[in-house]
């Protein structure tokens, strides 16, 4: 190959990149981009701990107790705080036991590919997160069956056809496993995967159930404790994963489930046995957020106080706010153009919103993604309102 003329389309395929927007504040209600203080209405940092000032003081006491670094966790890198957060996590979940990673991505990647060879099963949702997707394809599982979004029925259908596969036994003789995977919440439109009816299919086929909980922890449940409590299925989901970046505000992921699974998790897991644990300062910040949860609801209702408010406020001016069940809130607009042109202008105003445009969603199904915080006043979600009125009424889209 011509290593020059490979680089050379490289560059090419940069040109087109869009730089993204640097951010030169901390991730407040508020935050500040060229100097200009704009309202922050797209990081999922749902209660606002990304600048909160109890998270900032474990984290400076916690550096200076015991630095910075860890280190693996299966030789050095197990630290007492590691502990305290996977502990903190589980009873928060309600899980018998739990264990982090330093992202969810990661989480997932272990997951899957800890329990899921080449001869298993798996099925998923076609809308599942990007890293659902690579970890399935890290697992190497050659039987993939995909069904129809939240839809229970096509879902059965693809159980049926597992289930006929795993009465031949994989080469060693046992078993196929059979795994369902789903996000919980699905981060574009807001809506949530139907767990009562996939508890029960995985409950009739034999199957193993796993949710990725990234969006809805921090968010749905009682205090924000996750999708599994808003169903009432405690202890019916298999693996929970959550993210420590979203509601959170720090790094790091986790799987929850029961104490035997964990364990397992904690011998075999690569991502685990080959990669570093989560640093001090992380840990810190990630057990501070969870106690703050286990301590009181009442950010979490301030943040629904905040998304009811906003979306009737959206809908009495004749928005089209989708099927969101969640914080998130997509302003639909359909052409893409017109998606980038409000976002714009919405930015001139003082509004920082992102538009969502294909191939992140399908191509007429442009948006603006609107995601409020429990830390924006009602002032903040006014002067807001009045902003999309206005821009709205400029690109006569209302
Ligand atoms: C954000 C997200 C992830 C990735 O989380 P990180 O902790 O940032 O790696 C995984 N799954 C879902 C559903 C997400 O929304």
């Amino acid at each position: 190959m011509n290593v020059q003329s490979y680089y050379k389309k490289l560059q090419e395929i940069n040109k087109l990149a869009v730089s993204p927007r640097i951010i030169e504040s901390g991730q407040g209600a508020y935050l500040t981009i060229n100097g200009k203080e704009l309202l922050n209405f797209c990081s999922s940092h749902y209660l606002g701990l990304a600048v909160d000032e109890r998270l900032k003081k474990a984290v400076k006491d916690a550096v200076d107790k015991y630095g910075v670094g860890t280190g693996y966790r299966t030789l050095a890198g197990t630290h007492v705080l590691h502990i305290e957060l996977e502990k903190a996590i589980a009873q928060l979940k309600g899980t018998e036991a739990a264990v982090v990673f330093t992202s969810a991505y990661m989480a997932n990647c272990a997951a899957i590919q800890t329990i899921i060879g080449k001869e298993d099963i798996v099925i998923s949702d076609e809308l599942n997160h990007a890293s659902i997707i690579d970890a399935i394809r890290l697992s190497q599982v050659k039987n993939k069956f995909i069904y129809k979004h939240t839809d229970a029925k096509s879902l059965e259908e693809q159980l049926k056809q597992a289930s006929l596969l795993a009465q031949t036994p994989k080469s060693d003789g046992k078993t196929p496993v059979i795994l369902i995977i789903t996000d919980g919440v699905f981060s574009m439109d807001g809506d949530l995967a139907p767990l009562p009816q996939i508890v029960k299919l995985a409950k009739k086929y034999g199957a193993l159930t796993m949710v990725d909980d990234a969006h809805g922890e921090g968010v749905l449940g009682k205090g924000g404790r996750g999708i599994v409590d808003h169903f009432g299925l405690l202890g019916k989901v298999d693996i929970e994963i959550g993210s420590l970046s979203k509601a959170f505000s720090t790094i790091g992921g986790f799987i929850a489930g029961k104490k035997t699974l964990i364990d397992f998790y904690n011998q075999k897991a690569r991502q685990r046995l080959f990669s570093i644990a989560l640093t001090i300062p992380d840990t810190a910040a990630a057990l501070e957020a969870v106690r703050i949860l286990q301590e009181s609801d009442a950010v979490v209702k301030k943040l629904w106080d905040n998304v009811s408010y906003i979306k009737s406020e959206f809908k009495k001016l004749g928005f089209d706010v989708g099927h969101s069940q969640t914080p998130i809130t997509p302003v639909m607009l359909g052409d893409e153009e017109i998606a980038k042109k409000f976002s714009v202008r919405l930015f001139e105003e003082g509004i920082f919103a992102t538009p969502i445009v294909f191939p992140m969603v399908a191509k007429d199904k442009a948006r603006i993604r609107v995601i409020p915080s429990a830390i924006h006043s009602k002032k903040d979600l006014d002067f807001a309102i009045k902003a999309f009125e206005k821009v709205a009424k400029e690109l006569k889209v209302l």
